[in-house]
C-alpha cells in the first residue's frame, strides 16, 4: 500500500521540474531569460519577495563594506582609443587589451543579475562571493539561487555560518549534492571566523590554504570580492579558451595551455567584472551546443568559430562501474524506521542513512538469506523489495536492493544508530539516494 510521503520527497520533485524547466531554457542565452528562470525558482521555492527584501539587504548590510569603485569608461572594439585600452594592463598586448575592452563593454549592457551579484559599481561582500561558488560548482545558477538566499538569510555572516550547527547546514544543503563542499564550507566559516577574526583574507595563496577552496575558488574570490588580478578558469572559460584560440589538442592535456591564453587577456583593470564577464559569456552565448557567435563580442578574433561545438576536445572517459549494495528498511510496530549516520570522511560523509551494506562491484545482492545476516538488528520476516533504487555518483553508478524486515516493540537501537519516524524523516539531513529509498518504499514501488 502507498503511505504518506514525507516533506523532503515533494520538494525534491519541485527541484527536479526546476532543473528541468532550467535545462530546456538554457539554450535561449539571453540574460533576461537567466533572471526571469531565477525569478521563477525563487518564487517555487517559497522564497518569494527574501530575495530582495531580506537577502538582498543583508547582503548589502553584510557588505561589510561594500566598496565602490570607479568603473574604466572604455569604448569597445574599433572606437577603443590606444590610450584608454593601456589601461587595462601594461604588460597585455595592444591585441589582448581590446579583447579585454570588447568584453568589459559587452557586460556592461548585458551583464547577468544574480542576487550575489552586486550592482555596477559596486563589489560583492567576500562570504558572499565565497558562499555562491561553492554552491556554483556543478550546479546551475537557478538551481543555486534559493539556496543562496535561504542560507543568507539564516547566516548572514561566516560568524554565524560558524556557530551554526553542522546538522542545520547540511540540511539546509539537501538537493545540492556533493555534500563533503558543505561540510568543508562550515569548516571554512569556522577557520575565517577564529583565524581571520571573520574577514575572508585576499591573496590567493592564504584563500587556497582554507578547506574547500581550489584554485578556481581561489581566484573567483580574489577577482569578484576584492578587485584584485586573478586568472580565473572553469568549464566555462576553458571553453571559451579553447574556442577563440582553436585548441583542438584535448583536455585535460591543455588545461595550463588554456590558462595561459586566459592569464594573457585578463586585465589589471576591473579583473572581477572581467572574470564574470567570461562567465556569462560561456553561460549564455559561447555554451556547448549551438554557440550564440552572430552575438559574442569576440567573433571578430574568434579562430575556433567553424568547429566551435567540437572545442574544447576531451580523451574519451573511461566507462563508469556499477557498484551493488543492500539497505535494510527495519521498522518498528510504532512505525519507527532505523537510521545511522554515514563516517564523517568519504563518501556522503556524515549523511544520515538507512543501514547498509557495504556498496561494491562484486556485491551479492539476490540472496535475501545470506544478505539479511549482514543486517545491524536481527529482523524477521525480511522481504526484498521488487526492482532496484538506482543512483549516479560521480565515479560510478549505484544499484541497491532494498530488503525490508521488521523487529518487535520496543527494540532498542544499535549503538550509533536511532529510531526515526517516517514523519521525522524531513528533519534529517539524507543525501538523494536515501531519499530515493525512502520513496521507493513508502510508495510501494
Ligand atoms: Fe564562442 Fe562563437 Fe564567440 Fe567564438 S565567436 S568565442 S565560438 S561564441
Amino acid at each position: 500500500m502507498e503511505r504518506a510521503v514525507p516533506a523532503f520527497a515533494a520538494r525534491e520533485g519541485e527541484f527536479v521540474g526546476l532543473a528541468d524547466f532550467c535545462l530546456f531554457g538554457a539554450d535561449n542565452g539571453w540574460p533576461i531569460g537567466q533572471e526571469v528562470r531565477f525569478r521563477k525558482a525563487t518564487l517555487a521555492k517559497g522564497f518569494a519577495g527574501q530575495r530582495r527584501d531580506v537577502a538582498g539587504d543583508r547582503l548589502r548590510r553584510t557588505a561589510a563594506p561594500l566598496v565602490h569603485f570607479t568603473v574604466a569608461s572604455v569604448i569597445p572594439g574599433q572606437n577603443s582609443s590606444p590610450s584608454l585600452i593601456a589601461n587595462y594592463s601594461s604588460v597585455m598586448s595592444p591585441r589582448d587589451a581590446t579583447r579585454a575592452s570588447e568584453i568589459l563593454d559587452w557586460y556592461d549592457r548585458h551583464r547577468r543579475s544574480m542576487p550575489w551579484r552586486a550592482l555596477p559599481g559596486e563589489r560583492t561582500a567576500p562570504y558572499a562571493v565565497w558562499l555562491s561558488e561553492i554552491m556554483l560548482q556543478q550546479t546551475t545558477v537557478a538551481t543555486v539561487g534559493p539556496y543562496f538566499t535561504e542560507f543568507l538569510s539564516r547566516w548572514p555572516t561566516v560568524g554565524d555560518l560558524a556557530a551554526a550547527d553542522l546538522d542545520d547546514v547540511l540540511h539546509c544543503w539537501q538537493g545540492l549534492g556533493y555534500y563533503a563542499r558543505a561540510r568543508n564550507l562550515h569548516k571554512c566559516a569556522g577557520v575565517v571566523s577564529s583565524q581571520y577574526n571573520g574577514h575572508f583574507p585576499e591573496e590567493e595563496a592564504a584563500l587556497l590554504s582554507l578547506p574547500g577552496i581550489g584554485p578556481y575558488t581561489a581566484a573567483a574570490i580574489r577577482a569578484i570580492a576584492f578587485d584584485k588580478r586573478a586568472v580565473v578558469v572553469d568549464g566555462n572559460v576553458e571553453r571559451v579558451m579553447a574556442r577563440l584560440f582553436r585548441e583542438t589538442d584535448p583536455l585535460p592535456d591543455v588545461k595550463s595551455s588554456l590558462r595561459e591564453r586566459a592569464d594573457s587577456l585578463t586585465p589589471d583593470e576591473r579583473p572581477g567584472d572581467y572574470a564574470q564577464a567570461v562567465m556569462d559569456l560561456g553561460a549564455t552565448v559561447c555554451i556547448p551546443r549551438r554557440p550564440k557567435c552572430m552575438i559574442c563580442p569576440w567573433v571578430d578574433h574568434c579562430l575556433g568559430r567553424d568547429i566551435a561545438e567540437s572545442l574544447p576536445a576531451r580523451r574519451p572517459k573511461p566507462e563508469k562501474p556499477t557498484r551493488r549494495g543492500v539497505v535494510y528498511w527495519i521498522e518498528r510496530p510504532d512505525g519507527a524506521v532505523l537510521i545511522g549516520r554515514r563516517p564523517e570522511s568519504g563518501l556522503l560523509g556524515g549523511m544520515m542513512e538507512f543501514p547498509s551494506t557495504a556498496w561494491r562491484e562484486d556485491m551479492e545482492i539476490e540472496d535475501i538469506s545470506d544478505v539479511s545476516r549482514h543486517a545491524p538488528l536481527a529482523a524477521t520476516q525480511w522481504s526484498a523489495d521488487s526492482g532496484l533504487v538506482r543512483h549516479g555518483f560521480t565515479h560510478f553508478h549505484l544499484e541497491l536492493r532494498v530488503l525490508k524486515g521488521r523487529v518487535g516493540a520496543g527494540t532498542p537501537a544499535p549503538d550509533d544508530m536511532l529510531w526515526c519516524s517516517i514523519d521525522s524523516f524531513a528533519d534529517q539531513a539524507f543525501p538523494t539516494v536515501m531519499k530515493k529509498v525512502a520513496e521507493k518504499v513508502l510508495r510501494g514501488g
